[in-house]
């Protein structure tokens, strides 16, 4: 009998199975699509040697996080790659604000109004990063914190909405900045603990920056995977899971799905039936012959370019998806990799990455809309287009059964849902089935590349191996 199983070869799945391999126990992975990878792939979607990240391309929560920095993972590959700035956030005058790793860099690109305010928010959790991620990136009523007292000051300041932590500054440029950090997760920015949201993104640039993985996103699954075949573990593709019967026994099986997907396959009824996915992004692959001409210089230096002038130009986009409707002016966030890492398209072309936020399961193509938008702070742009790939939330959902209506966040950032998610639990990766555990990005800390969901769980399931080994 095999210690564990895991369904699903996405970065949680992977990580999950690293954890438990390296611990001596026997695990396999059963993936549906041909390749690993998840929501962390690359793959040639437009022209042949340009190279695009289908889903996500910048990975602060990646490099910040627990599970991955205590993995050899540069020696199975993965190397990160810093942009000259995390990510530039420009305005209709061609100003912009920045996130630089320097506190004060970005601090002086908010204005002399807010600089003080921002120094004053972020200076209680400078340095404190690590310790800090550990707190955070798990389930709110699993054990006592490491630091209380810095856990309990960032929920202070990111429980409430942003749009609280923004009335602390005077001005837009600050204001944009946290919006556009917190829309990360596709909700109004009236909701709670979206000012926990911006501020992780904040203090991320400042710990360990926003970089890229060189070669693209399918580097961090790659590197899981060599340290995992390295520790005994095995994984098989092409083989989508759809009852436990198909399985290998064993005496943990461990879902990287959804939770819904988890209730279906494992046999558990409606145990997820109340769980709730939230809205879809309209995501486009460029290849492009030259780089962006925005006009923000800033811009044009940075790995990450959010593009929505003002909060409140954010906070409309996000109302309008979370109501059922395609925004008219939807708030962007871009990427531009082959700054950093030109290897990833020919030489003097590049690759752009770009989406807007779009309603779960809408059918309608949002193309002119983000066009628009940039030609607003990079005229021009579309005159450098050769080639583009989209995928609305049809097409999302179809690349990988986990984006339910294609819900990239698995999940909504809602209700009771935004702290306790899949459910209300002590152990929110334990179900009602002792073997069964969830690790996928349902679970806490939620969306991201970071592989503590998997990590989490996996702590979860080898108390449960070790008791029934005895
Ligand atoms: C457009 C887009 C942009 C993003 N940008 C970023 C970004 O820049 N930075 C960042 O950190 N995050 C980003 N994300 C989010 C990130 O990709 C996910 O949060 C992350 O991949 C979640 O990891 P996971 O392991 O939980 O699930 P996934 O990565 O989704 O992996 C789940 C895996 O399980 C497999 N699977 C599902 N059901 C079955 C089954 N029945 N049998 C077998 N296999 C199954 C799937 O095929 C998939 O490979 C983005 C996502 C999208 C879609």
């Amino acid at each position: 009998m095999l210690d564990a199983v895991v369904i699903g070869a996405g970065p949680n799945g992977l990580t999950a199975a690293v954890e438990l391999a390296r611990r001596g126990m026997s695990v396999e992975v059963f993936e549906a699509r041909d390749t690993i990878g998840g929501g962390a792939r690359t793959e040639e979607l437009t022209l042949p040697g340009f190279r695009h990240d289908p889903c996500s391309a910048v990975h602060p929560t990646g490099i910040g996080s627990p599970a991955f920095r205590a993995l050899p993972l540069e020696r199975y590959g993965l190397e990160w790659l810093h942009p000259e700035l995390p990510m530039a956030h420009p305005f209709p005058d061609g100003s912009a604000a920045v996130l630089a790793r320097s506190v004060g860099e970005t601090a002086r690109s908010l204005g002399v109004r807010d600089a003080g305010t921002y120094r004053r928010l972020v200076e209680p959790f400078r340095g404190k990063w690590d310790t800090l991620a550990r707190d955070m990136m798990r389930g709110v009523l699993e054990g006592f914190p490491r630091d209380p007292v810095t856990l309990a000051r960032f929920g202070l300041a990111g429980v409430p909405p942003v749009t609280v932590l923004n009335s602390r500054f005077r001005d837009e440029k600050a204001r944009a900045v946290l919006a556009g950090c917190a829309a990360h997760v596709i909700h109004p920015l009236s909701g709670i603990a979206t000012g926990a949201i911006a501020l992780t993104f904040v203090l991320a640039a400042h710990a360990y920056g926003w970089p890229i993985a060189r070669g693209g996103s399918q580097a961090i699954p790659d590197a899981l995977a060599g340290y995992l075949r390295d520790q005994g573990g095995e994984i098989h593709t092409d083989y989508e899971v759809k009852r436990l019967d198909d399985l290998p026994p064993a005496r943990a099986y461990i879902f990287d799905t959804s939770p819904t997907a988890l209730a279906r396959i494992a046999g558990l009824g409606n145990a997820f039936s109340r769980y709730r996915y939230g809205p879809s992004a309209f995501k486009i692959d460029y290849a492009l012959s030259g780089p962006v001409p925005w006009t923000s210089e800033a811009a044009r230096r940075a790995g990450t370019v959010h593009v929505g002038p003002t909060a409140a130009d954010i906070g409309r986009a996000l109302r309008d998806v979370h109501q059922g409707r395609a925004p008219e002016r939807p708030f962007l966030i871009t990427s531009q990799p082959t700054l950093t890492d030109p290897s990833r398209a020919p030489e003097g072309k590049h690759t752009f990455w770009a989406y807007g936020h779009a309603p779960n399961g809408w059918t309608g193509n949002l193309t002119d809309a983000v066009e628009a938008q940039l030609e607003r702070f990079a005229p021009g742009f579309r005159d450098l287009v050769l080639a583009r790939a989209t995928a609305g939330p049809p097409e999302l959902a179809a690349r990988n059964a986990n984006y339910v209506g294609g819900d990239i966040g698995v999940g909504s950032f809602s209700g009771l849902q935004t702290l306790l998610r899949p459910k209300p639990r002590r152990i929110p990766y334990a179900t009602s089935h002792p073997a069964v555990f969830l690790c996928s990005s349902a679970t806490p800390p939620g969306g991201g590349v970071h592989g503590m969901c998997g990590h989490n769980a996996a702590r979860a399931a080898w108390r449960r191996i070790r008791e029934t080994r005895r």
